[in-house]
C-alpha cells in the first residue's frame, strides 16, 4: 500500500509573499487607522461628556447667583411702594414744597435710606423734579433735578410702579431704580417714591471666583459684570430704535456700548454653549451659561473657562484604542481558530476518505486472497476427494457384484444388509460434494449469522476424515456444546480446515500423530485450540507464520496463504487466531466472542 498525505490546500498566487506583504501592511493600516479613529472619537466623547458636567455644574451655580440676586432686589421692592404711603410725602407733595419741608424730607429720606441700606431714596413731583433725596447733602444731590424723561417715572405715572437699570445722570452710578406711586386722596398722581440700589457689594462678592458673571438687558446689554471691561458691552447688535430710545432714557447716558464679539462653538442646549470670545483679557474659550431672570427682562450669564484635563482625556483615549484592539486581536485570533478548525476538518474528512479507501481495497485484495486460497485449497483437496470418491467407488462396485451375487441365489436377506453400507457411502459422498461445493462459493464478507462453533470443528473433521484415517491419525475431542458464536460458518470451516491441515502436514513423518481439539468457554469468549505432535515450529519463525506467503513447505505444497487467510477471518469476526508451541508441537488458539443471544 501507497500511503498517500492528505492533501492540503495549496498555496495560491493571491498568498505570493508581495500581494501577502502588502495585504498585511494594508491590515496594519486599518487597525491602526481603528484604533487612532476610536482614540480620537472617545477623546471627543470624553471631551464632550467633561464640558457638558462642567456646565451642569455651572449652571447650578448661575441658579444660586440668580437667586442671591432676587433677594437683594426683593428686600427693597416693598421699600418704595411704603414710604408712598407715608402722610408726610403725601401731603408735601399736594402742593409746593417750602424750604422747611425740603429739609425735613431730605432728613427723612437721608434717615431711612441709612437704616435701609439702600442707595439712594428720592422722592419726585407730578412732573418727575426731585424736591428731596437722602443724598441731598451730596454734590451729586438729586434734588432739583427732573428724572421725567426717565421710563421708571412715566411707568409709574401709568402703571403705579417702574423699574429701571441706569446710569445715574448726575451721579454717574449705574444702579437699580424701583419706584412706586405716591397717590392722593383721591388716589390723583402727586409724585413717584425711587429708591435706587447700586450692586457694587454683590459685583464684589461675584469677582471672588473665577468665573465670569454678567447680567444683561432685555436690549442684550451688560449692565452689571464681576470684572473689568465687560460692562456696556452689547451682546446683540443695537438698532436705530434701540439708539433713539437709549439716548432718550439716557440709560446707560454716554458709555459707547460696544458689541461683544463673540461665536458658539458647541451648543449644549438653549441656554448653554461652549463660546469663543474676543472679551476685554484677549480671546478665549468659555462655557458660557445664561438664564433669563423674567421678573426683571435681565439675563444672567456665567462664562467659565474649560477645564478639562488632559490626564482623562489621554486615558480615555488609550482606553479606546485599547478596546479596539483587543477587540481586533479577539476577531483575528477566532477567525484564525476557525479557520484552523475548517482546515482540521478537512484534513480529517480527506484522511477519513483514504482510510475508507484503503479498508475497501484491503478488503478487496483480502477477499481475493481468501478465494484464492480457497481454490489452493480446493486443487489439494481434488486429490483427496479424487481418493476418498475412488475408494468408495470401488468398494461399491465390489458391494454391487456381491449384491447381484446374493440376489442370484435368492439371499434376499443378506443383499438387503449388503446394501446399508452401500448406503452409508453414498451418503458420505454427497456430504463431501456438498461441503466442497459451499467452500468453492465465495462468500460475501461480514456475513455474521448464529453459529455453534462446535457444529463448524465437526464439519472440518469431516471433510477431511479420509485424510485422518488414511494417517492413522488419533484425534482427541474436548468440545463443548453448543458454542454459539457469530460469524460466516464457511469461513470459519475453512480456518480450521487450514489449522487441521498444517496440523497433518507437520505430523506428516511422525510415527505416533496425535491431533487434540479443545473447545471451552473463558469468561466472555470461547477458546478453541488446536494441537499436534509434529515438533511445532521454529522459534524464529512463530512471528511469522501469519504473514501472507510465509511457508516453509517445498514448492508446489504450501502457498503460505492459509494462516494469513484464516487469521484475518478470525480478525473480521471479531476474534483472535495466535499460535504457540505445547510439548510437542504448535497449539493454536482461536478465540471468538460468546453470542448469548437465545436463539429464537
Ligand atoms: P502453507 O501451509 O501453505 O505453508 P500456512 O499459512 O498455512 O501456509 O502456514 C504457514 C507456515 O506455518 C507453514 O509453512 C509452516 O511452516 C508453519 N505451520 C503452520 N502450522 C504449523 C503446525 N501445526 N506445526 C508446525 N508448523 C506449522
Amino acid at each position: 500500500m501507497i500511503w498517500c498525505p492528505p492533501v492540503l490546500p495549496s498555496v495560491s498566487s493571491s498568498m505570493l509573499p508581495t500581494s501577502r506583504t502588502l495585504r498585511l501592511s494594508l491590515y496594519t493600516l486599518l487597525i491602526v487607522a481603528g484604533a487612532v479613529l476610536a482614540a480620537t472619537l472617545a477623546i471627543r466623547h470624553a471631551e464632550r461628556q467633561a464640558l457638558e458636567e462642567d456646565a451642569a455644574r455651572a449652571n447650578q451655580q448661575l441658579a444660586l447667583y440668580a437667586n442671591a440676586l432676587h433677594t437683594l432686589i426683593d428686600r427693597y421692592r416693598a421699600l418704595p411702594a411704603v414710604l408712598a404711603l407715608d402722610p408726610q410725602l403725601r401731603s408735601a407733595l399736594a402742593g409746593p414744597v417750602s424750604a422747611e419741608q425740603q429739609t425735613a424730607l431730605n432728613l427723612k429720606l437721608e434717615k431711612i435710606n441709612g437704616a435701609a441700606q439702600s442707595s439712594t431714596l428720592e422722592l419726585l413731583d407730578r412732573t418727575g423734579l426731585a424736591v428731596a433725596a437722602s443724598n441731598w447733602r451730596l454734590p451729586s444731590s438729586y434734588v432739583g433735578h427732573n428724572y421725567g424723561f426717565r421710563p421708571y417715572f412715566s411707568q409709574t405715572r401709568t402703571q403705579g410702579t417702574g423699574r429701571f437699570y441706569a446710569v445715574g445722570v448726575t451721579s454717574g452710578i449705574p444702579g437699580y431704580f424701583l419706584s412706586s406711586a405716591v397717590l392722593g386722596d383721591n388716589d390723583e398722581f402727586l409724585g413717584a417714591m425711587v429708591v435706587k440700589l447700586e450692586f457694587p457689594e454683590l459685583e464684589r462678592e461675584w469677582s471672588q471666583g473665577s468665573d465670569t458673571l454678567l447680567v444683561s438687558d432685555a436690549r442684550g446689554i451688560i449692565f452689571i459684570a464681576n470684572q473689568p471691561g465687560w460692562r456696556y458691552r452689547s451682546l446683540r447688535p443695537l438698532n436705530a430704535g434701540d439708539h433713539a430710545e437709549l439716548k432718550a432714557t439716557r440709560q446707560y447716558d454716554k458709555q459707547p456700548l460696544t458689541p461683544l464679539e463673540f461665536q458658539s462653538l458647541r451648543r449644549f442646549d438653549d441656554n448653554s454653549d461652549l463660546t469663543r470670545v474676543e472679551g476685554p483679557a484677549g480671546t478665549a474659550n468659555y462655557l458660557w451659561e445664561s438664564l433669563p431672570l423674567t421678573a426683571e427682562g435681565w439675563t444672567l450669564h456665567l462664562l467659565r473657562r474649560p477645564q478639562v484635563a488632559f490626564e482623562d482625556l489621554r486615558n480615555a483615549g488609550l482606553a479606546a484604542a485599547g478596546a479596539w484592539l483587543t477587540l481586533v486581536f479577539l476577531l483575528l485570533f477566532l477567525n484564525q481558530r476557525w479557520r484552523l478548525a475548517k482546515l482540521r476538518q478537512r484534513s480529517r474528512e480527506e484522511l477519513e476518505r483514504l482510510v475508507e479507501e484503503r479498508t475497501r481495497d484491503l478488503r478487496t485484495a483480502q477477499d481475493g486472497l481468501v478465494q484464492s486460497a480457497k481454490l489452493a485449497a480446493l486443487g489439494q483437496m481434488s486429490a483427496a476427494l479424487a481418493h476418498e470418491i475412488n475408494q468408495p467407488l470401488t468398494a461399491q462396485r465390489m458391494q454391487l457384484a456381491t449384491l447381484r451375487l446374493l440376489l442370484d441365489h435368492g439371499r434376499v436377506e443378506d443383499a438387503y444388509k449388503a446394501l446399508k453400507p452401500v448406503d452409508d457411502m453414498l451418503t458420505r459422498m454427497a456430504a463431501l460434494t456438498g461441503h466442497l461445493k459451499t467452500f468453492a462459493r465465495k462468500s460475501p464478507s461480514g456475513l455474521r449469522e448464529r453459529l455453534d462453533l462446535a457444529a463448524v470443528v465437526d464439519q472440518s473433521l469431516q471433510l477431511l476424515d479420509a485424510r485422518l484415517r488414511d494417517e492413522h491419525i488419533s484425534t482427541v475431542l474436548h468440545l463443548t456444546r453448543p458454542a454459539w458464536v457469530r460469524g460466516d460458518a464457511i469461513r470459519l470451516e475453512q480456518v480450521l480446515i487450514n489449522l487441521l491441515r498444517n496440523a497433518l502436514d507437520a505430523m506428516h513423518d511422525k510415527p505416533c500423530k496425535r491431533l487434540e481439539i479443545r473447545l471451552e468457554a473463558d469468561e466472555q469468549l470461547w477458546r478453541l485450540t488446536v494441537a499436534d505432535n509434529g515438533g511445532g515450529i521454529a522459534e524464529e519463525h512463530l512471528a511469522n507464520v501469519f504473514d501472507p506467503f510465509f511457508t516453509t513447505k517445498p514448492v508446489g505444497d504450501g502457498l503460505g496463504l492459509g494462516l494469513a487467510v484464516s487469521f484475518a477471518i478470525v480478525h473480521e469476526s471479531g476474534g483472535r487466531l495466535s499460535v504457540d508451541n505445547g510439548e510437542n508441537g504448535a497449539v493454536f488458539t482461536m478465540t471468538l466472542p460468546i453470542d448469548l443471544e437465545v436463539p429464537g
